[in-house]
Parts: structure tokens; C-alpha cells; sequence
């Protein structure tokens, strides 16, 4: 008896891998062509980490006319949960990313190297495990849960590393006819990966981002089929990057350590191994201290919390590209115009050493995201928004032509306005510029300088009666207010009252804010003169009229 006959012991029907090889053939693609995957188990779960995976894999494949692929690796179906694999899809598409083939949801797929899901793969794996058996580079383990207990604790005792490897592997030496019988008498087994590494020698890897490794040899017999018939994760990645005709493996480094047992492995099956670029995760400073974002801990480390808050796709995608790329921020100061897809992305200058997540950052690069949108743009992202977070907003925004106009104010010009970081934000931004909201709100105004009720009415009342016109232009708009401002004993120019502070006891600023904080229930707001215009002349006067009475 043989490997061969052992191998057809066990995988009677298996088919020989030529016919895998030949069914999945190297892509026709341009030189220099990406292929790469994202290849989460189908938690639903989508990690910040995650997320920034996607956006530098689909902008890589972009740019070099590639493939990226959506695999779901749920060979452990402990961690499965119900819509997993449509939940994840659907999380990444919210941000505008969309995969070239893969799972699409639970049962259906798109692309010619599937089936996408592990799970559906178990044929494959088979075939490649005969091969591993035929080779003598994997054998069946008969190790009962007791017995590798026992050797854990023997070598915990003994002060040695732990696992499954050189004389601690004792089924690694069983004859292929004591192998043989053991199957026919129906004991139950595995099958493990016949390590030839040593671990006192030394392997050197390179990897794309980190440069040259060395790493002790993997001398691991891995598990590579479990009892229940699925393989496990190395094993099963290897097959899949290789039938998938993947060529980069871009992923965070908390896989960095399992290189030499990652390299053994397709060297084994006999597959040139894709390059390896592993970077550094997103971390959190906390207390002086950096860590990694957790899921545990950290909302934002769920994308649904991005997009829960509002924070565009756009601007968390650019956000993500700023800490994957350290080229990336001067390109935009650069190009601050630019599609971030002009961009040329360089996989070399990811990070090693993890950027921290920086939530204040965030929020300035979407308030600046936000500030190139089209009213137009504003309208529909922050509906769509409001429809599935926030009732009120919609129905604010059921007039569109209205609310066309606000989102107009101060946009569309040379230094439009930055006051929205996410569309959480707009209510609060605009609101007030709705007479039924404005008039049904409660809240006291909180004037500056001017404070005193009866001088606030004086300035309304003049202003009604003799200074307001809306079809003023803004010149004559704001020079009226200046009359208004001399005619009631404030200085008409800022500068006046800064160089006689004593004379005067407020300038033309101290009296727009009086109009400003009667008009709107606020200090700040965008230019008065547009606001007024996108008001109107009714509700304008009755917004003074009701301060007056
Ligand atoms: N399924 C692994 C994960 O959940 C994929 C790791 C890899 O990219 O190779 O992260």
C-alpha cells in the first residue's frame, strides 16, 4: 500500500486537480493587473479596518484594470450569522464600492472562478487534499481531544511551544497501512499538513509594504480538514487565492505572523504564492496609549456608525485613503479638485507602523467634501439620509425647490460654505429657515452686544420702516443697514468704532447680528443678505413682527 492508495482511501471521488486547474485558468488580463479579494467570514460585520481593505483594494483594481472579488470564508459556521453575506454587501455598497465578482448575497454569485462562498467549495478542497495524501505532504490524524490535551499540558509543563509538530506529532509516522486500518475499523480522524520546515532555521519573505522578513520555519502539522469536512482557513485561502488567480494579498498584518506556515503551504501544493502586502491596522489613542480599534469598545469601528451618522461615503472613502496612503494628503492640497480616483495609489507607501484614527480629521475632510457638493448633491444624500434616520429632516425637505435654495446659500462660489461635517448636521444647519419650525420653536434668542429688548426694537422697527427692501441688491442692502446703524447713533463702519471705541456704543457687525438673531435664533449663521433673499419679504416681516409685538 501507498500514498495513492491511502489518498483513494480516503477521497474515493475525488477529482484529480488538473481539472480544477484547468477550470479556473490564469486571467486574461493587462501586464500589471491587480487581482485581489476581500474575504470576510459572513458575520455581517463590517470593521472600519475592513472597510479601508475595500477602498484601497477596489481603487488598486481600478487602477490597474484588475479584479476585486468579494470571497466569504465560512468554514467556521460557529461565527455564521442569518443575512451575513447580504448585510456585508450591503454595508460596503453604501460606501460606493461595489465588487467585480463574488457572493452577492447568501446563495447568489457573480464571476467564473466561484462558487465565492467556502462552504460551496468542498470538492475542491478535497481534490487538493488527495493531492497533499498522493504526496505524503498530508496525512490523517487520529488524535482524540484527550490525548492532544495531554500533550498540551505536557508541554506547558515542560515549558515548550505549544502545537502539533516534529515529536509531538504522533500520528505524522503511522505506516500507510496502519493509517489504512485504522480508517477501515472506523476510528474517527482528520486530516493534518505534513510540515518539512524546521523551526531553528530561518525563511526570509518579502513583503510588499514591510520589506524583507525573516521568519523561524513553520513546522506545524496544521489541521487542514476538520472532522466535520471543511477545511480550515489557511488551508482553504490557499486554494481559493491560488484557483482565484489572485495576485495580491492585501490585508492587515495581524496575518503577518502566519507567512511561513502560509508560504509552506503553497509551496506544497506546488502554487506560486501571490504578493503579500500586509499593513499596519487603524489605531485608537486612549489614554496617552495606542491601540487597535475594537469592536467591543469603539462604535466606530462598525461602518454602519459612519453611515448612521451622516458622514458621507465620499468622505469617509477619502478620509481612509488619507491613512492608507502617506501620498495622499499632499496630492489633494495639490489637487483639491481632483476625483479621489485620479489619484495613483502606491502600495509601498501604506503604513507599517498603524495611523491613528483621528474622528476630528474625519469631520474636517467631510466638511470639505461636502463644501464641493452641488446644492443639488446636498439635497439628495441628505434626503436619502433623512429617510432612513431622521423623520423630521424629511419632512423638511419635502419642498425641494425651497430647500434648493437654502442649500444654495454660499455655495457654488470660490469659497463656498463649510459649516456641514455630516448630514446629521443639516437639521440643526437648516431648520431655521423654515417658518413653521422656526415660528413653533421655544427657544430664547441669545443676542451679543446689542442685548437690551428695547434698543433691539428700536433697530427692528427702523429697519422695517424704513430700510427694508428685498429687492434690494446686496450693496444696497448692506449699505441701508449702515444708515440704519448711523440713524440710531452706531458707528456705519466697523472700523470707526475700533478707533474710537469710546464713541460709539456698537458699529454696523452689532447691528446685522440684531437682525441675524432675530431672523434666524442664531449668532453664526451664512451670509444674512441670501438668507433674507431665500426667506423672503413675508416671512421676513413677520419674523421682525413678531419680535415687535
Ligand atoms: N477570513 C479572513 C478574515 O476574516 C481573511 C484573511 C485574509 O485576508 O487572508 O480576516
Amino acid at each position: 500500500m501507498n500514498y495513492q492508495d491511502l489518498a483513494n482511501l480516503i477521497f474515493p471521488d475525488a477529482k484529480p486537480i488538473s481539472y480544477y486547474e484547468e477550470k479556473y485558468p490564469p486571467r486574461n488580463l493587462k501586464e500589471g493587473a491587480i487581482v485581489t479579494r476581500f474575504a470576510p467570514s459572513p458575520t455581517g460585520f463590517v470593521h472600519i479596518g475592513g472597510l479601508m481593505q475595500c477602498v484601497i483594494n477596489r481603487h488598486l483594481t481600478n487602477q490597474t484594470q484588475g479584479v476585486f472579488l468579494l470571497r466569504i470564508e465560512d468554514t467556521d459556521q460557529k461565527r455564521e450569522i442569518e443575512n451575513g453575506v447580504k448585510q456585508i454587501v450591503d454595508a460596503i455598497s453604501d460606501f460606493g464600492i461595489e465588487f467585480d465578482e463574488g457572493m452577492i448575497n447568501e446563495t447568489e454569485e457573480k464571476g467564473n472562478y466561484g462558487p465565492y462562498k467556502q462552504s460551496k467549495r468542498a470538492d475542491i478542497y478535497q481534490a487538493y487534499t488527495k493531492y497533499l495524501l498522493q504526496q505524503g505532504r498530508a496525512y490523517p490524524c487520529f488524535a482524540t481531544p484527550e490525548e492532544l490535551e495531554e500533550m498540551r499540558k505536557k508541554q506547558e509543563a515542560a515549558k515548550i511551544r505549544t502545537g502539533y509538530y516534529g515529536v509531538w506529532a504522533k500520528y505524522r509516522n503511522l505506516s500507510v497501512e496502519e493509517a489504512a486500518q485504522k480508517i477501515k475499523n472506523g476510528e474517527p480522524y482528520i486530516i493534518r499538513f505534513k510540515s518539512m520546515g524546521n523551526e531553528e532555521k530561518k525563511i526570509r519573505h518579502h513583503d510588499v509594504i514591510k520589506g524583507n522578513i525573516d521568519f523561524p520555519q513553520n513546522d506545524q502539522d496544521i489541521v487542514i480538514i476538520k472532522a466535520d469536512g471543511l477545511p480550515t482557513y489557511h488551508f482553504a485561502h490557499a486554494v481559493d487565492d491560488h484557483l482565484m488567480r489572485v495576485t495580491h494579498v492585501i490585508r492587515s498584518d495581524e496575518w503577518v505572523s502566519s507567512i511561513p506556515l502560509h508560504l509552506e503551504l503553497f509551496q506544497a501544493l506546488g502554487f506560486q504564492t501571490p504578493k503579500y502586502c500586509h499593513y499596519a491596522p487603524i489605531l485608537k489613542e486612549e489614554d496617552g496609549k495606542k491601540r487597535k480599534i475594537s469592536k467591543r469598545k469603539d462604535p466606530e469601528a462598525a461602518v454602519s456608525y459612519y453611515h448612521e451618522e451622516g458622514i458621507p461615503a465620499k468622505a469617509v472613502c477619502e478620509y481612509l485613503m488619507n491613512i492608507g496612503n502617506s501620498n495622499f494628503e499632499s496630492w489633494r492640497r495639490q489637487n483639491p479638485n481632483s476625483p479621489m480616483a485620479e489619484f495613483q495609489f502606491d502600495i509601498s507607501k501604506m503604513s507599517v507602523s498603524g495611523a491613528i484614527f483621528d474622528m476630528v480629521k474625519l469631520l474636517d475632510v467631510s466638511k470639505n467634501v461636502i463644501s464641493k457638493y452641488s446644492k443639488e448633491e446636498i439635497y439628495e444624500e441628505s434626503l436619502a439620509w433623512a429617510k432612513r434616520y431622521d423623520k423630521e429632516l424629511e419632512n423638511l425637505l419635502q419642498d425641494r425647490e425651497y430647500s434648493l435654495k437654502i442649500f444654495g446659500i454660499e455655495r457654488g462660489n470660490s469659497k463656498p460654505r463649510k459649516d456641514i461635517a455630516k448630514w446629521s448636521e443639516v437639521k440643526d444647519a437648516i431648520s431655521y429657515m423654515y417658518d413653521d419650525y422656526f415660528f413653533s420653536a421655544k427657544e430664547e434668542f441669545t443676542y451679543a452686544k446689542i442685548d437690551d429688548k428695547q434698543e433691539i426694537q428700536k433697530i427692528l422697527k427702523t429697519y422695517l420702516e424704513k430700510y427694508f427692501d428685498i429687492a434690494d441688491d446686496k450693496q444696497t442692502w448692506f449699505d441701508r443697514i449702515k444708515d440704519l446703524s448711523q440713524e440710531l447713533g452706531y458707528a456705519r463702519e466697523v472700523k470707526m468704532a475700533k478707533q474710537e471705541p469710546e464713541k460709539w456704543p456698537g458699529h454696523v457687525g452689532d447691528v446685522s447680528t440684531v437682525l441675524r438673531v432675530s431672523l434666524t435664533g442664531r449668532q453664526n449663521t451664512p451670509d444674512l443678505y441670501e438668507i433674507m433673499q431665500v426667506l423672503g419679504k413675508e416671512s421676513v416681516t413677520k419674523r421682525i413682527q413678531r419680535i415687535l409685538s
